[in-house]
């Protein structure tokens, strides 16, 4: 049975993600039940399992109130499991997860959060707050050198893997990108394609490793231009990540 997967707006820029094969229907990082309950409702599905990249509650607000209602399963970093709410069962990059028969692959990408991990599902990758399009979260408890080494664990998936981030913050990613990077072609290319996408109300994910290396600056900090624009041609590669990550907290 494919995977369906169905994209639900939660907050004001986070997304949640219905994963449904055969039987089973997962919903990632419910940052709160309503529309997650809703998106059950309109297709008739019933929820098995609830699983968190993360513990911030913009992630796994809604598990509560989503496991009393279904009983559906709290899958989350095994690492990290005191803080995810509901938990039931820890995963780890050893430990793998099985979801309707299939192998799910969990990686550790510590440095957001340090029990951050992402799930990949039949070739989609669901993120969390670790990479975003065009953009990379927030080192809340990591510094560079463990942000840019869970990104270069990321970048290990096949290039046709299909990226699932936790929030729709790509239109800004890519200005910030264009600015260090405006002579990317393929840059410029998928901000025409997002702008027109955010004009219509849609959202910009799902987006393909393949376009994120070649836009993201956070997997680009050896491109020649963006050593140029940050003064640093020189430099060690973590060293310019570090500098990409602290101009876009200022950006
Ligand atoms: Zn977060
Ligand atoms: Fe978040």
């Amino acid at each position: 049975m494919p995977t369906r997967i169905e994209i639900v707006p939660c907050l004001s820029d986070n997304y949640a993600y219905l994963v449904k094969s055969g039987d089973a229907c997962a919903v990632v990082d419910p940052s709160e039940a309503a529309p997650v309950r809703a998106a059950l409702a309109a297709r008739g599905w019933t929820l098995t399992h609830i699983l968190n990249t993360h513990h911030h509650p913009d992630h796994c607000g809604g598990n509560l109130e989503l496991k009393k209602e279904t009983g559906a399963i709290v899958v989350g970093p095994g690492k990290d499991a005191a803080r995810i709410p509901g938990i039931d069962v820890g995963v780890t990059e050893e430990s793998g997860w099985e979801f309707d028969g299939r192998k799910v692959q969990v990686l550790e990408v510590p440095a957001h959060t340090r029990g951050a991990i992402t799930f990949v599902i039949d070739g989609n990758a669901f993120t969390g707050d670790t990479l975003f399009s065009m953009g990379c979260g927030r080192l809340f408890e990591g510094d560079a050198t463990m942000m840019w080494n869970s990104l270069s664990k990321l970048m290990t998936l096949p290039d046709d893997t299909e990226i699932y981030c936790g929030h729709e913050y790509t239109e800004s990613n890519g200005r910030f990108a264009l600015t260090l990077e405006p002579d990317n072609d393929a840059l410029q290319k998928r901000m025409e394609e997002v702008r027109a996408l955010r004009a219509a109300g849609k959202p910009t994910i799902p987006v393909s490793m393949a376009t994120e290396k070649a836009t993201n600056p956070f997997l680009r900090p050896d491109a020649p231009q963006i050593r140029k624009s940050l003064g640093m041609e020189g430099a060690d590669t973590v060293a310019a990540f570090h500098e990409i990550r602290a101009r876009k907290n200022r950006f």
